[in-house]
């Protein structure tokens, strides 16, 4: 996938995804290519398939596409939150006390409970 081509795919505006991207490339979850598209530099996205999908089954959802795996990472509150590089366990930001990913982790158990029913 070209990456100037994903933010009208799942309306978000440039600035989120890049930042959104940089951070799954750091996690190991794609690899990008420095590509033009358009006459404009951009990357060709690629998701590190067997990463990605061990992280879905974790938090119980199955690897579809890289859309779906963009989508599904953007939900989750780290990756969009302000504090993530001064959050750390025993720190003023605390992901043991966070209300954000306390609910995001509550909602995946609750939906993943339902559908293993
Ligand atoms: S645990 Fe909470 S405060 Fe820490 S990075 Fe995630 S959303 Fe932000």
């Amino acid at each position: 996938m070209i990456q100037s081509t994903i933010p009208g795919k799942i309306k978000l505006s440039s600035k989120l995804v890049s930042k959104v991207l940089n951070k799954l490339e750091k996690m190991g979850l794609i690899e990008r290519t420095p590509t033009m598209y358009n006459k404009r530099k951009t990357y060709i996205v690629k998701p590190n398939v067997e990463t990605a999908t061990k992280v879905l089954r974790e938090i119980g959802e199955d690897f579809i596409s890289l859309e779906d795996v963009i989508k599904e990472i953007i939900n989750i509150p780290c990756v969009k939150c302000p504090q993530t590089e001064r959050c750390y366990e025993g720190g003023f930001y605390d992901p043991a006390f966070c209300p954000l990913l306390g609910e995001y982790i509550e909602n995946k158990i609750n939906n993943y409970n339902k559908n293993s029913q």
